[in-house]
């Protein structure tokens, strides 16, 4: 890390050339734009991913069927 690190200089992440002042911690805007590009694609994938709050309806559902059942019966 410190032996080949330059004096405040990081390399783009995207495609590794030192990065520009104005568009830090990238090279460009170009390579900017493609690391926005990754992390709005990674977060829309996790959220169309996650399918929680439907299985916890049904069982809900599930829950409230069973129980209309007993009330018949009295
Ligand atoms: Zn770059």
């Amino acid at each position: 890390m410190s032996s080949r690190a330059p004096a405040g200089g990081k390399s783009c992440p995207i495609c590794g050339k030192p990065a520009a002042p104005d568009h830090r911690p990238f090279c460009s805007t170009r390579c900017a734009d493609v690391d926005l590009n990754r992390w709005l694609s990674g977060a829309y994938r996790v959220e169309t991913d996650e399918p929680p709050s439907d299985a916890t309806s049904s069982l809900q559902e599930g829950e409230e069927a069973s129980g209309q059942a007993p009330r018949r019966f009295l």
